[in-house]
């Protein structure tokens, strides 16, 4: 039994800096649940000082703590006892999840925190793992290329996974021997800060990781603008990735990785195989998290042949959908975050429905839900590409169907002018994959599924509006390090 009282779960709602919980009163912002709407605490709104104290300790206590000069293996074994009291955590940690994010109980605890606990381990993994070069030059000199921690990395995360994105963030940051000052979305401050505890009890020395609370404008913008913070990893939208970009440059030319937003294609060719199982993996691909994913799968290209069938299939699963609150074990189908993005969602299929699409479901809220959204598994046909729901991200559980007959018409309506974050290609035919697959403008390809496979090695990264740089892998690792080049003459 899962199902908890929201009401009953307790949690600190202040900074964590220096090992320590502080609530500095320099303006509060309210959070609300997104299940009922319930406004159910405060955090403060940050700002410049607090910003700085929170990165000046970190800076601090990286180096008089020995975390970035220690041996690796050091700081891989606290990283790993940081995870397993992630996955000890979870009756406590997971209902605090579930409390104030879109996330339902059962999914944080079967998923969510599994994950987040083994992203960690995979980044421990590679503290020890990778080393530097010596490059080829005359005997009598010893040319060198030696890794090195950046010094305090700025992390910023965004509403929808607010467990995992803390772990790829801090994961990697702290592994390579940097300090991390997060900054969790507003909308769901407070898993991360338990985080964080878990991480000091684990024997991260305390300042090494701090978070701060508050907006983007106010204390997000303080932390990539402040001159300590040497690096910036962001994942949120590709407006605010925009102006991080901007605001580093401008502030010390600071390297970013930018983890943003997508419209990505799933692209459904006639041989794609069981109608039943290519449904289902559409269908979870734009419904899961409420399609609050930036990977969501939203705009269906599919063929001809095969497409009156495979839409007959998903509308019939979409009618099956139900809200409920995220702290029953009994949902399985996620609200929207709030009544900003409910109205947003609303508006983009009302405007797409004056610029010609027809609705073959959905379309509109589900009643009854108090002041929570829940918006109905939506599939919008007739769509012309210039359509504002085939353009835009609506962040939220709505499909655009577009067909075609050719394989060269069905790449060309599957790129996107803006993003390149993702894309599903379903064939069973091998080169007809491989042709998708290199024609496609995504930072991944997932052929014949759609999403994220429990494999860590494998990094996760858009092109053109999606972003730059790589969360996951191997490369989100090497890229929490700088690389000096030595060379030394006998
Ligand atoms: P958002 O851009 O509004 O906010 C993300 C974070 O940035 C929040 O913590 C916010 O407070 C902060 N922020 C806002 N303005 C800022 C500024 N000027 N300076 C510094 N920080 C600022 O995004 P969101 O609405 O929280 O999240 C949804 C978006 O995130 C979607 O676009 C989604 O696609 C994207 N996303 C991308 C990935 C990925 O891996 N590519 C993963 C999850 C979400």
């Amino acid at each position: 039994m899962l199902s908890f009282d929201p009401d009953k779960v307790s949690f600190s709602t202040g900074n964590y800096i220096d090992g320590q919980h502080s609530q500095l009163n320099e303006g509060q912002l309210q959070v609300h649940r997104p299940s009922d709407g319930k406004a159910y605490a405060d955090i403060p709104e940050s700002g410049s000082a607090v910003v700085a104290q929170a990165v000046e300790i970190a800076e601090k206590k990286r180096i008089s703590s020995g975390w970035s000069t220690c041996s690796p293996r050091q700081r891989g074994a606290i990283l790993r006892r940081w995870a397993d009291l992630i996955d000890e955590d979870a009756p406590y940690l997971g209902q605090l999840e579930a409390l104030g994010s879109t996330r339902p109980i059962a999914d944080v605890i079967n998923h969510e925190i599994p994950f987040t606990a083994e992203a960690i381990r995979f980044y421990a993994e590679c503290a020890d793992k990778y080393s530097g070069d010596l490059l080829p030059t005359r005997q009598d000199s010893l040319g060198m290329l030696i890794p090195e921690p950046y010094g305090v990395v700025g992390a910023i995360t965004p509403w929808n996974f607010p467990l995992s994105m803390a772990s790829w963030k801090c994961g990697p940051a702290l592994a390579a021997g940097n300090a991390v000052v997060l900054k969790p979305s507003e909308l769901t401050p407070f898993s991360t800060v338990r985080m964080a505890e878990l991480a000091v009890k684990a024997g991260l020395p305390a300042g090494v990781l701090n978070i701060v609370q508050g907006s983007g404008l106010h204390t997000g913008s303080e932390l990539v603008k402040h001159p300590l913070v040497r690096k910036v990893s962001f994942t949120g939208s590709t407006r605010t990735g925009a102006q991080i970009m901007s605001d580093a440059g401008f502030n010390g030319m600071k390297p970013v990785t930018l983890e943003l937003g997508g419209k990505s294609p799933q692209l459904v060719f006639n041989d794609a195989g069981d109608i039943d199982e290519v449904a289902q993996r559409i269908l979870r691909g734009f419904t899961a998290n409420g399609g609050q994913a930036c990977v969501a799968g939203t705009r269906l290209i599919v063929q001809r042949g095969i497409a009156p069938a495979l839409i007959e299939k998903l509308v019939s699963l979409c009618q099956q959908f139900k809200p409920g609150n995220t702290w029953l074990d009994t949902t399985r189908y996620s609200p929207l975050i709030d009544h900003r993005q409910g109205e947003k969602v609303q508006s983009l299929v009302r405007q797409s429905c004056e610029e010609g699409c027809e609705v073959l479901v959905g379309g509109q809220r589900f009643e009854n839900t108090e002041d929570g959204w829940f918006w109905q598994p939506t599939l919008l046909a007739n769509v012309a590409n210039d359509n504002c729901a085939v353009q835009e991200e609506i962040f939220g559980p709505v499909l655009t169907v577009q067909y075609f007959d050719e394989e060269e018409e069905g790449i060309a309506l599957a790129q996107h002018d803006t993003y390149g974050l993702c894309a599903g290609v379903h064939t069973l035919s091998l080169p007809l994959a491989m042709r998708a697959m290199q024609s496609l403008n995504a930072g991944t390809v997932w052929v014949n599924r759609y999403g994220r496979s429990g494999d860590f090695i494998i990094p996760t990264g858009g092109f053109m509006g999606s972003g730059i740089g790589k969360d996951l892998g191997r490369q989100a690792f090497q890229a929490c390090q700088r690389q000096k080049s030595v060379l030394i003459d006998f």
